[in-house]
């Protein structure tokens, strides 16, 4: 589902970074993959990349078959928001919207009607555990329930990717260990593809397979 070929990207500050040089890999359907590598390696300019939010500057990449180069904001918009779903490790809810509405909210993008959109919501938050945190604000959640709020919403448009970078980094390591179970759970019964960054070795022992980043270029596989 995924194809890399050569893939290069720079940041062009007063003094240029050079940061993938290089990349190429494939990822099929269903996969469960951890993405490691040392702070500064690249990892979230590849998961950015991989999730249409940032360009490229030489190389290919592919999604199911489709080139994502040079597409307009509103093309790359209408692929996000229907293969890819995200998860970030500072959670990034809407701090005054509860939870169901925080995991609705990508269904309102989508033009979906609020009665539904908010039942589909209950219905992830179900999935999660969360049902009666509902009317939670982000403020009223520990991190692990945050972070289930996260995936909820990242699942509500049932995509067919998880991009997700340091998804348990701010999470001490028993509410680790339930998120990765939890997304390991999610990828066996629905075979989304799930690519997550992390620089917990724990957590990428729980994946399928490990693509180590160093220095911009795939150090091992
Ligand atoms: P990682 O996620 O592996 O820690 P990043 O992909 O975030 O690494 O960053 C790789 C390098 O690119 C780092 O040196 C970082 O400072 C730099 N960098 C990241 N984003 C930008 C940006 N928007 N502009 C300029 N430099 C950036
Ligand atoms: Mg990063």
């Amino acid at each position: 589902m995924i194809k890399i070929r050569d893939l290069n990207k720079t940041y062009f500050g007063a003094t240029p970074l050079h940061v993938l040089k290089g990349i190429c890999m494939d990822v099929d359907e269903g996969e469960f993959i951890a993405i490691m590598g040392a702070s500064g390696s690249g990892k979230s300019t590849l998961l950015n990349i991989l999730g249409i939010l940032d360009s490229y500057d030489s190389g290919e990449y592919w999604l199911g078959g489709v080139l994502i180069r040079n597409l307009s904001e509103t093309k790359a918009a209408v692929l996000r928001n229907r293969k890819i779903g995200f998860v970030f490790q500072s959670f990034n809810l809407i701090a005054f919207k509860n939870a169901m509405e925080n995991v609705a909210l990508p269904l309102y993008y989508k033009g979906v009607g609020r009665k539904k959109r908010n039942m589909l919501a209950m219905e992830y938050l179900d999935k999660m555990g969360l049902k009666s945190h509902a009317d939670h604000l982000p403020n009223e959640l520990s991190g692990g329930q945050k972070q289930r709020v996260a995936i909820a919403r990242a699942l509500i448009t049932q995509p067919q990717m998880i991009l997700a970078d340091e998804p348990t980094g701010a999470l001490d390591s028993v509410t680790s260990g339930e998120m990765i179970r939890l997304l390991r759970e999610i990828n066996a019964a629905n075979g989304i593809t799930m690519l997550l960054v992390t620089h917990e070795q724990a957590v990428a022992e729980a994946t399928d397979r490990i693509i180590h980043i160093r220095d911009g270029v795939i150090g091992g596989d």
